[in-house]
């Protein structure tokens, strides 16, 4: 800085007295400023040189102020490119990192056109960088299920993922996860589910056969014994009480190959018609004359109350499977005498139906397992009555194949209530 104030004032003070000697001395001070201008044009020049001609360039030197520019200038290009360097290091390592990843990642904008994607993204969902950038993603891939739960990616229903078979792969099954982040962004994440796909379709299947395989066995043996029984008077009385206990034993096994065939019939849920309409209130005082019947001399006492203009869209024989399972544990699961009240009424998002019972209860750490296969609170109870511990898991599968849910609330030693919530869409 001082030098360069040092030149102008010089500068300007030669000109002066030039100026002075010559009679005038403004004009030599004029022109004396007129040159600092110029030499100071010249340096900017100077400078905008150096930083056109880009980075590679070893700054030049310069005298004054202008030297220390440059050098400043070319310290922050410095930092800079570090800087970049540094970025990029970590953008290729992100990059290598993302297409290690086992599942496809694709980063969408908010209207869903395709920003980046991994590797496996072009294996999984066909989408291939840089071809697809910019592209909508509905445009890329044609599958409705997977673009109606891309619509639907601000619903509640979005929380739960998608299974698919693969767009670019059939063999290949994926479930599909779509969540909104920063906003606007949107990021799907798709991972091979094959493996367990195939070994839940193993289990289905298997337990499907096998319970089709005993069907025909387990109702010849209760055939003989239901004839055996008939002729009860012609046994010796040990046998009588064998035969007996036989025919229960095999009443059982009957029960539970049925219900597992039901649960079978449901998770192969295609075939289900759900868009009959079915008359719940008719459905239900049906139930209601079989729940009394099974209650027999057991003295309960039973309400209806149903509202007969309520019907609804889905599958009369699962919705008969669901709320007779209900009504028939209130009645195994409420001593003699107990109450067991039966309901169906229009609900704030649908039409509900509720089985309430005064019984023994379900103690709080048992009533979000009830609804699992075999889960029962106290299992030599279930078997006594004659319990598969199958239904209410057949119940919360019928529930879920009818978008609807299945509410239970307990207080031991008081009762139990069971509501089914049927949604809005499927009431008539
Ligand atoms: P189960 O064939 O044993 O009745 P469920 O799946 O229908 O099987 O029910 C599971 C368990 O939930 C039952 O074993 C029982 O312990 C409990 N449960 C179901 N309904 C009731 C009820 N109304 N009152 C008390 N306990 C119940």
């Amino acid at each position: 800085m001082r030098p360069d104030l040092f030149r102008l004032g010089f500068v300007v003070i030669l000109c002066g007295f030039a100026g002075l000697l010559a009679g005038n001395i403004l004009a030599g001070l004029a022109t004396g400023l007129v040159v600092c201008l110029v030499w100071q044009h010249r340096m900017l020049k100077y400078i905008g040189k150096f930083l056109r001609n880009g980075n590679d360039q070893n700054p030049p030197d310069a005298p004054g102020i202008v030297n220390e520019i440059i050098r400043e200038i070319d310290s922050l290009r410095a930092h800079h490119k570090r800087r970049e360097e540094k970025l990029a290091g970590f953008l290729s390592r992100f990059e290598e990192a993302t297409d290690a990843m086992p599942d496809a990642v694709i980063v969408m904008d908010a209207y869903g056109h395709v920003e980046w994607a991994n590797e496996k993204a072009s294996d999984y969902l066909g989408i291939r960088l840089p071809r697809d950038r910019g592209q909508r993603f509905s445009h890329i891939i044609r599958q409705p299920e997977l673009l109606d739960y891309l619509a639907d990616v601000d619903k509640d229903s979005a929380s739960k993922s998608l299974v698919i078979s693969s767009p670019a792969d059939t063999e290949i099954s994926l479930e599909i996860r779509i969540t909104r982040y920063a906003e606007s962004s949107l990021l799907l994440v798709a991972g091979n589910v094959t493996d367990i796909q195939r070994a839940n379709r193993m289990r289905k299947d298997f337990i499907a056969n096998a319970s089709h395989e005993l069907r025909t066995p387990i109702t010849v043996i209760s055939g003989y014994l239901e004839a055996l029984e008939n002729e009860a008077n012609d046994l010796l009385p040990e046998w009588r009480q064998r035969i007996k206990q036989m025919r229960s034993q095999t009443r059982r096994m009957q029960n539970l190959i049925e219900d597992l065939l039901k649960l079978s019939r449901l998770e192969s849920s295609h075939s289900a018609n759900l868009d009959t309409e079915v008359d719940v209130a008719e459905l239900l005082s049906v139930i209601h004359s079989e729940a009394q019947t099974l209650s027999g001399k057991q003295g309960h006492i039973f309400s209806l109350e149903t509202q007969p203009d309520l019907l609804v869209r889905g599958d009369y024989d699962s919705l008969y499977s669901a709320f007779s399972n209900i009504v028939f544990n209130a009645v195994q699961y409420t001593p003699s005498g107990g109450v067991i009240r039966i309901k169906w009424y229009r609900a704030a998002t649908g039409a509900c139906m509720e089985v309430s019972d005064s019984g023994e209860g379900i103690p709080a750490e048992h009533i979000h397992r009830v609804t699992e296969r075999f889960y029962r609170v106290d299992k030599g109870r279930s078997r006594e009555k004659g319990g598969t511990g199958l239904g209410l898991a057949i119940a919360k599968h019928v529930m879920a194949q009818h978008e609807a849910e299945l509410d239970i609330t307990s207080e031991p030693g008081r009762g139990t209530a069971v509501k089914c919530l049927i949604p809005e869409h499927r009431v008539v």
